[in-house]
């Protein structure tokens, strides 16, 4: 069966997100809020499995779901929202930090879903390390782009984050406008001529310290997050323990060189 086009996709989801009625009934607007801002912070279970759910209109919740490198394919949304639907699901919300919220299911149904949406590749947990990595549309999707972000993204995820530091910690972008994160993080990523200049504790506009291609950036992110874990001490951000090497121990951790700090 020959794939759906994406104007067939877009016209299913529509279809789809319709059918749940984008009713909220949140008790309070301060509680509103609060679930909206703290989309994938909320631990709710004690079994320390950090799913993210919130209180709602007894005996329902609202259960966070996050979108990596903040996109998903249509189908995967389709098959979420019918999931959705399933559970009894009564609305389904955007919400910041690139991520949804489906609202009006129990807790039980909360679980199931959640199962789901994983499976499905959503972000379910607030320590799932794509969380640290922000990418915008890059190549092919935008024409300005000079490198294929979202296929890099994921090879990135499993070594280049460190839990418990700054989020994001990795900022991918396809070329120098950065339009999915135009503030500093520890590491840009910056696309140049098909190559991927790597900008450190700046933005996508800032001069890149080495250039490397594609296929290298995996490992280079890799050495310098285990140079990072290595060289902080407790309390201290991925941030502030590039800002004080110096350009040439951060090159060395780059490129995989034995650093001396
Ligand atoms: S940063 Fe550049 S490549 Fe990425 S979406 Fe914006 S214009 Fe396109």
């Amino acid at each position: 069966m020959p794939a759906p086009s994406p104007r067939t996709c877009v016209a299913r989801l529509q279809l789809r997100l319709s059918a749940l009625t984008l009713v909220q009934k949140f008790p309070s607007r301060s509680m509103a809020l609060e679930c909206f801002t703290s989309t994938l912070w909320q631990p709710t279970c004690g079994c320390g499995r950090k799913r993210v759910a919130h209180t709602f209109t007894s005996p329902s919740v609202a259960i966070g779901i996050g979108l990596a490198f903040g996109h998903a394919h249509a189908t995967a949304l389709e098959e979420l929202t019918r999931a959705a639907a399933d559970v009894g699901a009564t609305g389904l919300r955007t919400a910041p930090g690139r991520a949804l919220l489906v609202v009006g299911v129990t807790e039980d149904s909360a679980e199931r879903l959640a199962d789901i949406a994983q499976r499905l590749g959503f972000i379910v947990r607030a320590d799932d390390p794509r969380r640290q990595i922000v990418a915008c549309a890059g190549a092919p999707i935008c024409a300005a782009a000079e490198i294929s972000t979202r296929a890099i993204a994921p090879s990135l995820a499993a070594n280049a984050a460190i839990a418990g530091a700054d989020a994001p910690m990795v900022h991918l972008s396809g070329c120098a406008k950065g339009c999915a994160c135009p503030r500093s993080t520890p590491l840009t990523v910056v696309g140049i001529e098909g190559r991927c200049g790597v900008v450190v504790n700046g933005s996508a506009r800032d001069e890149p310290l080495v250039m490397l291609m594609p296929e290298a950036l995996p490992g280079a992110l890799s050495r310098c997050a285990d140079g990072v874990r290595r060289l902080r001490a407790a309390d201290e951000s991925a941030a502030e323990v590039l800002s004080r090497l110096d350009r040439a121990q951060i090159t060395r951790l780059l490129l995989g060189e034995a650093t001396r700090a």
